[in-house]
Order: structure tokens, then sequence, then C-alpha cells
């Protein structure tokens, strides 16, 4: 019935298949052996223990002690797959149960497909498989991904009436889903809509989620009669993973409110969510919940944390928190790396790579971005083009668009146009537009006109819907005062009726996240923030601030154009901060889109007439504003 397969490692003895006696070894044997001294989740060296005494005690040839034997190592946590076979191997007449156990064993090991074979044998010798034999070995196609053979033994499953077992039909759904058929899942759960517990919903709110069908475990969410720390995380997850992360913090909040405990990878989830959105509060708030659990600070937790801190601004907490890490695998130090880089912390950051490499680990794509990323924000070109040499003659690493990204952007920003446009030409992979439009930014930085109308065009070209191309074209023609030329790019933009993406800055304030869209008048508040904004430019026109005409050009494409440039998203944001916020208190602010010009002005004149600090993120670094200065040093 099973499909042609290598030569089995399990074989078993003629004498086995027609022994007559083999129901005589109960499966509820009452042992007053050693075995009876065995927590319910047991060690291996444990059960290695107890099989030391069972042999010394003369009983090893008692093939009920040994099949307990077997199901103490199939609840271990880690169960060796040679070892439990060395003791099936032992038995003479193995019984169903001690079958069942090995096939249990077998389900956890490195070779689940095993099982397959030893069910086979089961059969071949008259034994009577029952709900525990399916359940293990569905549970064993699941992990070895061995949908023919999965969906065989299902065959068995409705042959030999089986379909109403609860734990036998938890195996199918699992199965299907793991199997990437979750169709069949669903056929499965909806049968005998009578027999289902808590693992058959979460079962199958796992496989919707798994197939990326959020709209479907959402129903299944709802519909759950009951609902354990599985069917939370699962769907917490399933949000987070499909990019849904507002809903994923939501479903955290419920959760919390209902009084659950959640577990570790609950907390992972939120603090990579809060990490992603660069919301501090929420994710302090997860970290508050690890401290008052007693958690232990695994390598997960514990990168999730440094990930966090150093995404939401607070560098500082980030590297406090690595260096405290008891233990740590190479996700934790490209975390850091990559953490100190976006920070503009670029010495910090190469430091770091070195530590790294003399403590033994190889680096891998993702350290490569946080170290060119480190030297692009740094400006250090010969650093870069070392790491960049080294990455493929040394650690044989490919070259992906992101690494040619951080090249282009740190040789042209630091005025080596022509180096970066050899780099482009030599690309295998034809390069994303991404990468040209770095080099028109750097083109508008160096007043290059001619090469940035070359690539300008070429961008036109390549993308006409997006309008930021437009808006670099035109204000390298201002630059140059070349108005007519100006005017006709901003005429071509309007006629190609482009698309713009909205821009739009949180803050988190009073437990609760606050959008601003550039012009925002929708916010409960919106009377004083305008009142705020007055106040703010008043002070800091006092102080010598004045509004940069060329920026208000620049900025076109990247917020409503119909708005002034001091009603930008993050204006308001930050208005709103110096409300509600204490005096002296950091304001901290995301942004979708890169600052422009003025607003980053504006920020550092506010900082110092205010004397606060403001910390923005945009979309690719950080900007922390102090004392009229910001960590950038203006080159972003
Ligand atoms: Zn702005
Ligand atoms: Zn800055």
């Amino acid at each position: 019935m099973f499909a042609k397969r290598p030569k089995p490692l399990l074989s078993f003895p003629k004498q086995q298949l027609s022994n007559p006696h083999f129901f005589f070894f109960s499966t509820h044997t009452t042992l007053h052996s050693p075995l009876s001294s065995l927590p319910p989740r047991p060690s291996i060296n444990q059960t290695k223990q107890v099989h030391a005494q069972i042999i010394v005690s003369g009983l090893a040839a008692n093939a009920s002690f040994t099949g307990h034997l077997l199901a103490s190592l199939a609840l271990s946590p880690s169960t060796p797959f040679a070892y439990s076979l060395s003791i099936f191997q032992t038995i003479q007449y193995p019984s169903l149960f001690a079958s069942n156990n090995m096939i249990r064993c077998l389900a956890k090991s490195e070779s689940p497909r095993e099982s397959v074979v030893l069910y086979s044998c089961i059969l071949g010798r008259n034994l009577i498989p029952n709900n525990h034999t399916y359940t293990f070995l569905l549970q064993a196609c699941s992990k070895a991904l061995a949908i023919c053979e999965g969906a065989q033994v299902h065959a068995h499953v409705v042959k030999l009436g089986f379909c109403e077992d609860v734990f036998v039909r938890n195996a199918l759904i699992h199965l299907y889903s793991a199997c990437c058929r979750v169709e069949c899942s669903k056929r499965v759960f909806e049968e005998n809509d009578h027999c289902r517990d808590v693992v058959t919903w979460n079962s199958m709110l796992a496989g919707f989620v798994r197939d990326g069908r959020i709209g479907d475990a959402e129903k299944v969410f709802d519909e759950m009669p009951e609902r354990d720390v599985i069917s939370w995380s699962t769907m917490i997850m399933g949000y987070v993973q499909n990019g849904q992360l507002e809903e994923g913090l939501e479903c955290f909040k419920e959760m919390r409110e209902k009084g659950l405990r959640p577990n570790e990878a609950i907390l992972v989830t939120v603090l990579s969510a809060s990490a992603q959105m660069g919301l501090l509060e929420n994710g302090r708030l997860a970290h508050s919940i690890v401290d008052s659990l007693n958690f232990p600070m695994t390598v997960s937790l514990g990168t999730a944390l440094v990930d966090m801190y150093a995404k939401c601004g607070c560098i500082e907490q980030s590297k406090l928190l690595f260096h405290n890490m008891p233990r740590r695998d190479i996700s934790s130090w490209n975390a850091m790396i990559c953490g100190l880089a976006s920070h503009g912390l670029g010495k910090e950051a190469l430091a770091l790579f070195e530590r790294f490499i003399d403590e033994g680990f190889h680096p891998v794509s993702v350290t490569f971005i946080g170290v060119l990323n480190a030297c692009s924000r740094a400006g250090l070109v010969n650093e870069g083009r070392h790491y960049f040499k080294l990455m493929t003659e040394k650690y044989d690493i490919e070259l992906e668009m992101e690494h040619y990204g951080c090249m282009v952007d740190l040789l042209s920003r630091a005025g080596f146009v022509d180096e970066a446009v050899e780099l482009i030409e030599k690309m295998q992979a034809p390069p994303d537009p991404v990468l040209w439009a770095t080099l028109l930014g750097a083109c508008k930085i160096h007043g290059s006109v001619e090469l940035g109308e070359k690539i300008g065009n070429k961008l036109i070209q390549l993308d006409p819907t997006y309008d930021g191309h437009y808006v670099q074209l035109a204000s390298i023609y201002a630059k140059a005062r070349k108005w007519e030329d100006v005017v006709r790019v901003r005429r071509l933009m309007v006629e190609q009726n482009t698309n713009k993406v909205a821009g739009w800055s949180l803050i988190e304030a009073q437990g609760r996240v606050h959008q601003f869209v550039a012009g925002d008048r929708e916010h409960e508040r919106s009377l004083e923030i305008y009142n705020m904004l007055e106040t703010i430019g008043t002070r800091i026109a006092e102080a010598g601030y004045s509004p940069k005409i060329s920026s208000v050009l620049h900025d076109i494409g990247e917020e409503e154009k119909e708005n002034v440039v001091k009603e930008h998203s993050e204006r308001l944001a930050i208005a709103y901060g110096m409300l509600v916020t204490k005096v002296g208190d950091c304001i901290r602010i995301v942004k979708n889109l890169r600052v422009c010009e003025d607003c980053h002005e504006a920020s550092k004149m506010i900082s110092k007439v205010f004397d606060r600090e403001i910390i923005v993120r945009d979309y690719s670094r950080f900007h922390h504003f102090k004392e009229g200065k910001c960590s950038c040093l203006d080159y972003w």
C-alpha cells in the first residue's frame, strides 16, 4: 500500500509475526518497578537511569517493562531515534502498546517516516491498531510531510471506524494543513461537528493561518466555544505574519483583558509588531509583562527585545539588553548590528561586527546589510568598499538588491557617483529602480544636472506613475535655476496623474496611537494642536528659522502638495506631543516617508528652543534631534 522506499531501518524477526501471545501484554500493567519513580515528562538521562535499574534487576526480558520504558521515552522532550529503536528491538513479541509508543517515539524523531514501516509490521502481525496508533501515525506523517502515506492512513481510519475519535480527527486536520491541503483539513473539520475539542478548533485555526487565510481564521476564532492560550497565540501570530500589525496588537490587548497569561511565542510576536510599527509604549508593556511573569530570558525573547528597543528609538536600552543576554545566536547579533547602523552609530556597528567574527560566528546576508548600512549612514567609504569585497570573496554570500542599495547610497552620497553608476551597470540582475532613484538623489545633492537629467528621464520611463521621480528631477532643475524645465517636469507629472503615497506620522500618547496626515484637522484636539503650531512657529522664527523654499518643491511628492510645509504630518505630531507630554520628556514620532528638509530644520530648532529631545523614525533611519542638532548630521 505504501510508496516504494529505501531499505527500512526497522526489521522484525519472523517469529514475531505469528506470535499468538501478543495480546497478553496488557497496556495497563500495574508497575511496582523503577518505572514508577519517573516524572510525567522524564528527561533522557532519567529514562536511561531507570533503564539501567531494569537491566540490573534482571527485568530486561519483561516486555511489559520495556513497553513502558518506550512510553516514557515518547514523553521525553527529545527522543533519540537510535536509542528508542534499540529498546524496541529487544522485545521479542512487541505488543500494540509497545508498538504504538515506538510509533510515537518515531513521530518525534528525525526519522518520522519509519513509523509507516512499523505500522505495516503491526498489520502484518495481525495486531489490531487502535485510536492511539492512528493518532501517533498521523503525527509522524505530518512531521515527515508525507501526504501520500498520510492520505492512505486516512483511508484506514475511515475503513476501521476511527472517524469519530477526536484525537485522530485532530491529527488528520493537522496533517492536511501541514501539507498545505487546508481544504482537506476543512472537510475533516466540518464532518462530525459534534466531535470537536479545543485542539480541533486550534488545528483548524492554525491551518487557515498557515495558508494566509486570515478572514477564515478570524471566523473560526470567533466561533470557538472556548479558547486557550494556543488559540490566542495562533491568531495574534496570524495577524502579525500577515502584516496586520494593529489587529495583532489589538488581539493581544483583548487577551490580556480576559486575564490570560501569555506564552513566550505571543510576547515575541507582540514585540516584533511593536518594533515594526515603532510603538515604544506597546513594546515596553510587553517587556514589563516578561519581567513581571518572570519569563526566562531565552535567545528569542532577548533578541526580540533588543530589536524592539532599537527600532523604537531607544538604542541605549537595546545595547544594555544585548550585553546582558545570557546566550545569543546569530539573529541577536544581526539585530544589534542593524540597530546600531539605523541609529547612525556606524563605527560602533563595525566594532560589534568584528567582535562577532572573533567569537567564531559566520556572517549571513542580513549581517552584511547591517554592516554596509553602517558604513553608508556614517559615510565610511573605504570601510564600505572593504566589506563589500569581503562578503563575496571571503564569505561567498550572494549579492542581493539591498547590498547594492547600501553601496550605491554610500558611494553616491560621498560624491563617487561614477563609481556607483559603474557598480549598477555591472550588476547581473536588472537593477531595482530604487538604485537609480538613490543616484538621482545624489545628483541633486551634488548638483550634477546632466547625469541627473539622464537618470531622471530613465526612471520616469521605468515607472511613470511614481511621482517621487518627477519631484527629484524638478528639484535638480530648480537647484540649477532651470525654471522652464521645472515647469515642464511638473506638468508631465500632472498629466501622468501619478499616485502619491500618503504621508503620515504616528505618536503614542496615553495608551493610544495618534495618526496624523498633512493638514489634518480630524483630531479631537485639533484646535489646540494648531494653536501650538502657531506658538512653535513664532518661537522658532524668533530664534532664526526660516522655511526652505526649495524643499517645498522637493516635498510635493512626499506629502499632499496643497498643504503648506508647516502642516506636514510630523509637525502636527510634534505639536500634539508638546501638548500631551511633560516638559522635558522626549517626543517620539514614527513617519512612513522620508523627513523633508524643512521639517528637519524645524525639528532641530524646536529641540533647541523648547529644550526637547525629538526622535523621528522615518522610512529608513532615525533622527535624534537634540539641542539644535540631529544625529544624522544632516546626512540622510
Ligand atoms: Zn516635511
Ligand atoms: Zn536627521
